[in-house]
């Protein structure tokens, strides 16, 4: 069984503690896309976690996780990352960790260029991608490049340094045009060695470990990190991340290419928030934004940021939906919402005097106003919730308007961020 987890909306729709709860279920549990520029907060009987680059089955002792070659590693943060778990009483081994020799290494001068490259925008047009700054951008454009290293490549390091004096001119020619100081090699090897060696043993080819435990009848679980909004292809570019967090890519970035998808389980929002820079058509402002964001705890899990927030997007969602093929949604932090008399819906965009359904392009969006309507809430705790019968008339109405409006079957109903507090609609 092969299923993927993945984000409808803009990122931090809760996919790791939904991929807590239903890890469970898994025997394997993969990352296949992004770095360390995102952040699953996992709370459960064991503590509060962020995880930026492990898999979130992790923090599950018998499940075995894995870090497809979609990624891009900064191995200095994922020897802090798996430090501060270790710290926390958490086992981490070659055999419940295994990283795809085939994913390349987020390399600090990546780091740099994207913060040299950020600060230049601000500048010079005032308007910034809105990066985490933590080199994704360039550690993927080495990649297709040709010019990145990848994990293999610690077991081989004599190869691996044999390339290094070349690709580090290269970069410095980019670094000099910046006005920065350029970069070492002897730097570079201290990096390897220091952070790079601990990393080596878990190195090993996941194609072949995910398809013998496939054949052997193991389930699998892929962890999308970011939403569909935020791809490459299919997002807001270029306020996007630079990889593909669609659940079509999962297989592959994930190293089985030749394995289909089972199901793809969509984790999206009941309200809306965006991280960063870009359209985000249903933005609430003032007063109203500052309730929503205060009730969400609406804070980014990597970067501390403020997170812009808005009502429920029903074209938004709708597209997210499409483009991860998803059969089910869990949708999250319903009890959000419990404040409210009446909750508002962006059920449509308006644009230049019409009424549209399909999420336009980039700049298109830029023009769009929100079409809002408005439900009645609620308005009480649902957070001792766990079956459907236990929610409010109001509750289970606003679920079955955005199953209609979305046209997608809500599965789960989350009500608080603790690893039981969902409920079980199908
Ligand atoms: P991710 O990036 O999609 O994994 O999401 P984040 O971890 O960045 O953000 C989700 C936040 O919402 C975290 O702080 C979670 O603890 C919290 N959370 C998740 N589910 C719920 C829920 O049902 N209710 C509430 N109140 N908080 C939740
Ligand atoms: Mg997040």
């Amino acid at each position: 069984m092969l299923t993927s987890i993945c984000g409808i909306n803009w990122g931090d729709e809760g996919k790791g503690r939904m991929v807590d709860l239903l890890s469970g279920k898994f025997d394997i549990v993969c990352r296949y896309q992004g770095g360390n520029n995102a952040g699953h907060t996992v709370k459960n009987e064991r503590g509060e976690f962020i995880l930026n680059l492990l898999p979130s089955g992790i923090l599950r002792p018998e499940v075995v996780n894995v870090m497809g070659c979609g990624m891009v590693i900064d191995i200095k943060h994922l020897c802090g990352e798996i430090q501060r778990l270790r710290d926390k009483g958490i086992e981490i081994t070659p055999d419940n960790l295994k990283i795809s020799d085939k994913a390349v290494i987020t390399m600090p001068y990546n780091v740099l260029q994207d913060i040299m490259e950020e600060d230049r925008l601000t500048k010079a047009t005032g308007k910034p991608y809105g990066s985490t700054r933590r080199g994704i951008a360039p550690i993927y454009a080495d990649k297709y490049m040709k010019k990145a290293f990848r994990m293999g490549e610690l077991l081989k390091p004599e190869l691996m340094y044999k390339r290094l004096p070349d690709i580090v001119a290269w970069k410095n020619m980019t670094i000099k045009a910046y006005g920065f100081e350029p970069v070492t090699v002897d730097a570079m090897t201290d990096y390897f060695e220091t952070y790079g060696k601990p990393l080596a043993k878990y190195v090993t080819d996941t194609g072949v470990f995910l398809n013998s435990a496939h054949d052997a009848g193991k389930s699998i679980m892929f962890e999308a990190q970011l939403g569909a909004l935020r791809d490459i292809d299919y997002g807001i570019v270029p306020y996007t991340s630079s990889s593909s967090t669609i659940a079509a890519y999962a297989p592959i970035g994930a190293g089985v290419p030749n394995l289909k998808l089972d199901q793809s389980i969509g984790i999206m929002k009941a309200y809306s928030s965006c991280v960063g820079e870009g359209p985000f058509t249903c933005e609430y402002f003032g007063e109203k934004a500052e309730k929503l964001r205060a009730a969400g705890h609406e804070y980014g899990a990597a970067t501390g940021r403020p997170r812009r927030v808005g009502p429920f997007d029903v074209v938004a969602s709708r597209y997210g939906i499409r483009c991860q093929g998803a059969d089910d949604i869990a949708l999250t932090k319903l009890d959000v919402l419990d404040d409210y008399e009446e909750i508002e819906i962006c059920t449509r965009y308006e644009l230049n005097g019409e009424l549209i359904d399909d999420f336009p392009f980039t700049d298109v969006l830029d023009e769009c106003k929100p079409y809002i309507e408005t439900v009645p809430g609620w308005h009480c705790d649902i957070s001792a919730c766990r079956k459907k019968e236990d929610l409010p008339r109001e509750a289970l109405d606003y679920i079955a308007l955005l199953e209609k409006l979305c046209s997608c079957r809500i599965k789960y109903v989350s009500v608080g961020p603790e690893r039981d507090a969902y409920i079980e609609i199908y």
